[in-house]
């Protein structure tokens, strides 16, 4: 059985859909069967692996239990990674799951079946807090966290902690937290050491160890619908990734 992974957070540019991408790309990369579920109508995820997001069956006739999760997996050009697209209907789950008595358990039920097939599942979740992601919330066993390491770092943090509390108590208890993970740390900048030693103080033993730095080649990757290990191996960002994938594996 594959562990799943969320990578949530509310706020939008943090990083979410960059780590979701790379980190699946650096495990796959390592040998592990990995799937990447993209859950947000932007499609980020699902373009940067050079897949179209008018690509069909997707996540969303999943959701919709049109279709098997089995049926609408697609391979990528990474080896071992395969990919549940999204599309830009999607938008419209977010009205219907709202609206559907007992939908938090959709995600979870549509992926079962393909659990067995992978190692990891990573889901890249929209910018709220809303149906969707607490469907990812509800499916998965981990949260990994990105958090932006600039001045209002910390906003919003709480109301993602209440939410993760909430999940747990009422919905899937056995949810936890894998870490927060500092991401487009600009070394050069005291405000990004002083973000640092505030999250890791907040937050003692939650954060990984690895940081992301700001690094070009990660944010041209997407780009050339490719993660950054394939786009520049050798680069700050591809070493950071890689960095994070063994933590990520070791933690279990
Ligand atoms: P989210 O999914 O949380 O909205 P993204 O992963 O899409 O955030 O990142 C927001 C923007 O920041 C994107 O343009 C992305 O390319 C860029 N970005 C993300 N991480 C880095 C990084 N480590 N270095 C440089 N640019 C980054
Ligand atoms: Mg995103």
């Amino acid at each position: 059985m594959g562990t799943i992974y969320a990578i949530a957070n509310q706020k939008g540019g943090v990083g979410k859909t960059t780590t979701a991408v790379n980190l699946a790309a650096c495990i796959a990369e390592a040998g592990y069967p990995t799937l990447l579920v993209d859950i947000d109508a932007q499609a980020n995820a699902t373009v940067g692996l050079g897949v179209a997001k008018t690509t069909e069956p997707s996540v969303y006739d999943v959701l919709r239990g049109d279709v098997s999760a089995l049926d609408a997996v697609v391979e990528t050009s990474i080896e071992g990674l395969s990919l549940l697209p999204a599309h830009p209907d999607l938008a419209a789950a977010t009205v219907e799951l709202a609206r559907a008595n007992g939908s938090d358990t959709r995600l979870r039920d549509a992926l079962e079946p393909v659990r067995e097939r992978f190692t990891f599942v990573l889901l890249d979740c929209p910018p709220s807090l809303g149906p969707l992601t607490i469907n990812a919330l509800v499916a998965a066993d981990r949260v990994i966290v990105p958090v932006q390491t600039e001045y209002f770092a910390l906003e919003g943090l709480a109301g993602l902690l209440d939410t993760l509390g909430l999940v747990q108590r009422r919905l899937n208890p056995r949810l936890a937290i894998a870490g927060m993970l500092l991401t487009m740390h600009d070394t050069r900048t005291r405000l990004a050491h002083d973000v640092e030693q505030e999250v890791r103080q907040h937050f003692p033993d939650l954060v990984f160890k690895t940081v992301i730095p700001r690094n070009v080649r990660i944010s041209e990757a997407p780009s050339y619908g490719v993660p950054v290990i394939h786009h520049d191996p050798h680069s700050n960002g591809a070493t950071a990734y890689f960095e994070l994938a063994k933590e990520m594996v070791a933690r279990g």
